[in-house]
């Protein structure tokens, strides 16, 4: 967090006072919160256009007056890369836009994709002190951070961060996603010679073959790339690291320090009878074929199926863009199937507000049992238990017991198994000196993200199983402060 000087400093700034002048915080706190304007559910289905359409630059001025600059700026401390709210909020309030997405660049390699694809209700905006006082809708702060961001890629004049003199250290990225990402845009402003090794063609990790473009477009994940690569990164793709180059070779390279973000996509299923049918597949499988090889398009040389009547197994925001995939693919019932209710479920709110908009069906409280196919093997039918509540388990989240006797048949035609993943397993078995766990992440200093090996550092899913975009760029920002002082005090 920005020390409370450096924050008391700013919000004493003379232009802070002319915005406290025009409205009162009391009147500040009457002001609704701005909502942002959609595609219309009916065609969005049709299209894989951007469902959001982002705020008008007088609803993120209108919006941002309802942040009553707090002393204390708790906002700051629901945010895994601390970015400055307050302080770009209150420079959108005054119009200037650019500044504000500077202040958003000081700590975040990606703010137009966290606007996008945060959990904000969890972070920064539970920590509103409208929602903590006041128990009124947080400001938007998701929203204004997007705003910002695409105001300063719209305008044309991006601005590059500034980079301290080269140090000549070489330093390796395993993994171009999040965290990655967020660890080499901090280490090259620290001027370091920075490479990430991608094994995919592209770069981005799940923001690219995850994510769909309906609700983070490429074109805003590839301007985001471009900067860090105008910073000085270098990417290198097709490079598996653990096969086409071994630890040793990047160590004979004059890597001093390794970064391992290489994600978790390793798919979990359910092991229940059926699930080799054909027409079952990881949510994995479905959406990287879709995003990352053209499988929607039946002209492609490997086209996926599309199915009529596709269950998605699971409550989190890959199974809402697996089914909302389906749906704009061409399927008549779309459906997803999560044991618990939907309080439970860890997807965004907004996926799944969208995603009833967009005439999803919700069988919560249900649970598949096995699925049974037709005379070509291809799936017909899956069972599922009724489920209902108990005590909270390990998770906290309530346990999910079958009702005794329970069952309904319900006819699919495709299943797609949304329920975890695990760490590739790659660097975790070619990698020595680390220590791993009985779930295949890699063990870290959670202060530094230093493994077991001193010059191997690791964040995001490798470390966390599957989490959020923002806490794998929280962990890159740790890993490169604790990297670089390292490598610094050598
Ligand atoms: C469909 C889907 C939707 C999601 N939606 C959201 C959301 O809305 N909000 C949110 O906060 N989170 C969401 N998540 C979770 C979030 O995307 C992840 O937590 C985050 O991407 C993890 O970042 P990471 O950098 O650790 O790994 P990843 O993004 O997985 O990137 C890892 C990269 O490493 C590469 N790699 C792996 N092994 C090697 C190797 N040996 N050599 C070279 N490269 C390698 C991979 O190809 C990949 O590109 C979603 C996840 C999925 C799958």
């Amino acid at each position: 967090m920005p020390s409370q000087e450096y924050l008391k400093a700013q919000r004493s700034a003379p232009w802070r006072e002319e915005l406290r002048k025009t409205i009162k915080n009391k009147d500040r706190t009457q002001l609704t919160r701005v909502v942002m304007n959609s595609i219309d559910p009916v065609v969005r289905c049709q299209n894989y256009e951007e469902v959001n359409l982002g705020l008008t630059a007088d609803q993120a001025m209108a919006e941002a007056q309802r942040c009553i600059d707090c002393a204390n700026p708790t906002c700051i401390t629901g945010c895994p890369v601390e970015i400055n709210i307050p302080e770009f909020i209150k420079n959108i309030e005054r119009g200037d836009f650019l500044e504000a997405a500077k202040v958003l660049k000081d700590t975040s390699a990606l703010p137009a994709v966290c606007g996008r694809v945060c959990p904000q209700e969890r972070q920064c905006e539970s920590q509103c002190f409208y929602v903590q006082k006041l128990n009124k809708p947080a400001v938007a702060i998701g929203h204004l951070e997007r705003f910002a961001a695409d105001f300063e890629r719209e305008s044309g004049n991006i601005a590059i961060p500034d980079i301290e003199p080269a140090n000549d250290i070489k330093v390796a990225v395993i993994g171009s996603g999040p965290a990655g990402l967020s660890f080499a845009g901090d280490m090259v402003k620290k001027g370091f010679d920075v490479t990430v090794f991608e094994a995919l063609h592209e770069l981005g990790g799940v923001l690219r073959y995850g994510i769909p473009e309906f609700r983070l477009p490429n074109h805003i994940v590839d301007t985001e790339i471009d900067v860090l690569a105008q910073m000085g990164v270098q990417f290198r793709t097709n490079c598996i690291i653990g096969k086409t180059i071994s630890q040793e070779d990047l160590i004979e390279m004059g890597f001093k320090g390794i970064f391992v973000a290489s994600g978790a996509g390793l798919p979990h299923f359910m092991h229940i009878p059926g699930e080799n049918l054909n027409g079952v597949m990881s949510c994995n499988e479905y959406l990287t074929r879709i995003n990352l090889m053209d499988a929607a398009n039946p002209e492609s040389d490997t086209p996926v199926f599309m199915g009529k009547k596709v269950a998605v197994i699971g409550g989190g925001n890959t199974a809402m863009d697996a089914v909302r995939t389906a749906k704009r693919l061409g399927a008549e019932k779309a459906m997803i199937v999560y044991r618990r209710s939907e309080e439970e479920m860890p997807a965004r709110l907004e996926e799944v507000h969208h995603a009833k908009e967009e005439g999803i069906e919700f069988y919560t409280l249900h649970n598949p049992l096995k699925y049974e196919g037709d005379e070509r093997f291809r799936v017909s039918r899956m069972l599922l238990q009724r489920m209902e509540l108990g005590e909270p388990d390990a998770s906290g989240r309530r346990r999910p017991l079958p009702v005794k006797g329970s069952t309904v048949w319900i006819d699919v035609d495709q299943v797609i198994v949304s329920v975890g993943v695990s760490p590739n397993p790659l660097i975790p078995s070619t990698f020595g000196g680390l220590e791993i766990t009985d779930w295949g992440t890699i063990v870290v200093n959670s202060d530094t993200m230093q493994s077991a090996c001193h010059d191997i550092y690791a964040g995001g899913d490798i470390v966390r199983g599957g989490a959020t975009v923002i806490l794998a760029m929280g962990d890159g920002r740790k890993a490169a402060k604790g990297m670089s002082e390292a490598l610094l005090a050598n």
